[in-house]
C-alpha cells in the first residue's frame, strides 16, 4: 500500500496555484489545503486573533509563521488523506516546519512571468488586488518564497510547471510531474531495497 502523497504547490499570485491545487486534489483523493482560506476563516472569526489576522490579510503581508505553522498542524492532523498544499509553505521557517509535519513528495512550481502576474491580479478586481496591495504580495513572493525552490530542487523535489496555459493543460502538466515523481521514488526505493 503506498503511503498518503503530500504535495505543495507554489507559485505567484495569479499563477492558479488555488485553481490547480483544488483540481489536483479532487483527482488524487487528497485534501486541498489553502492557507489563504485557512486564515480567511481566521479572519471572519471573533477575537483578538482575528483582528490580527485580517491587518495582516488587508496590507497584504505575510501572517506571522507561528500562526500559520499552527493552522497548518492542525488541518494536516484533521485530514485523513494525503494534501494538496496550497499557499505553503512560503518562508524558510515554513519549509522547516513542514519537514516536521509530513514527508513531502513533491513540490510543484507553477511558473508565471511576474508582469503576467500583475496582469492577472489586476484583472482579478478584488478589493485585496488594488495595485499597491498587489504589488506589495508579489514583492513578498519574490522575497520570501521564490528562494525556497532553489532548496527543494536540491532535494530533488522540485517540478517546475509553465503555468501560462489553459487550465486542463496546466492540469495535466502537474499530474505528469506527479507521476513521473512517483516513478522515481519507486525507483529509488528499489535501488535501496
Ligand atoms: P495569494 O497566493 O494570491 O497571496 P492566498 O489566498 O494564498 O493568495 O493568500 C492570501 C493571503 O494570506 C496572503 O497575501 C498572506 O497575507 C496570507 N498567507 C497565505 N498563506 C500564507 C503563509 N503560508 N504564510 C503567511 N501568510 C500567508
Amino acid at each position: 500500500m503506498d503511503r498518503p502523497l503530500h504535495i505543495a504547490v507554489i507559485g505567484r499570485q495569479g499563477s492558479g496555484k488555488g485553481t490547480q491545487a483544488e483540481l489536483l486534489a479532487e483527482r488524487l483523493g487528497l485534501s486541498h489545503l489553502s492557507t489563504g482560506d485557512l486564515l480567511r476563516d481566521e479572519a471572519a472569526a471573533s477575537g483578538p486573533t482575528a483582528e490580527v489576522v485580517r491587518g495582516y490579510l488587508e496590507a497584504g503581508a505575510l501572517v506571522p509563521d507561528a500562526l500559520v505553522d499552527a493552522l497548518v498542524a492542525r488541518a494536516i492532523r484533521a485530514a485523513r488523506t494525503g494534501t494538496v498544499l496550497d499557499g505553503y509553505p512560503r518562508t524558510a521557517a515554513q519549509v522547516s516546519m513542514l519537514d516536521r509535519l509530513v514527508d513531502l513528495d513533491l513540490v510543484v512550481e507553477l511558473d508565471l512571468p511576474p508582469s503576467e502576474a500583475m496582469r492577472r491580479l489586476l484583472a482579478r478586481g478584488r478589493h485585496d488586488d488594488d495595485p499597491v496591495t498587489a504589488r506589495r504580495r508579489l514583492d513578498a513572493y519574490e522575497h520570501a518564497t521564490a528562494p525556497l525552490l532553489r532548496s527543494y530542487r536540491e532535494r530533488g523535489l522540485l517540478a517546475t510547471v509553465d503555468g501560462t496555459g489553459s487550465v486542463e493543460e496546466v492540469h495535466l502538466a502537474i499530474l505528469r510531474a506527479v507521476i513521473d515523481a512517483r516513478r522515481h521514488e519507486r525507483a529509488r526505493g528499489r535501488a535501496i531495497a
